[in-house]
């Protein structure tokens, strides 16, 4: 699995999308996606991953896009992602979700 479909599970799994759809959609095997899923905590119903995501991440101090380690700030807002590419990316993906 590549970085990039890794990063395309986690966009797709917090649009909601099921490992079915998503395995399809990166030509992977479905468990597969739902074994990378599981280790990340992007496993469960798709809505509730949308919701529980963004905690999972938070707690555990991962970017939301890549899912790589961010380095918090000692003082002030936690960060949510570990690069400004990443916002960028978070926010083209969620717009364009919309959008549809
Ligand atoms: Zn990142």
């Amino acid at each position: 699995m590549t970085q990039t479909q890794k990063t395309q599970i986690r966009i797709m799994r917090m649009q909601g999308m099921g490992y079915h759809m998503i395995a399809k959609e990166l030509c992977l095997k479905e468990n597969q996606v739902q074994l990378f899923c599981k280790m990340h905590g992007l496993a469960g119903d798709g809505n509730l991953v949308r919701l529980n995501y963004p905690i999972w991440c938070e707690q555990n101090s991962r970017c939301l896009v890549c899912g790589s380690k961010v380095k918090q700030p000692k003082t002030g807002r936690k960060k949510k992602f570990c690069s400004g590419r990443c916002r960028t990316r978070y926010f083209r993906e969620n717009y364009e979700a919309e959008v549809e």
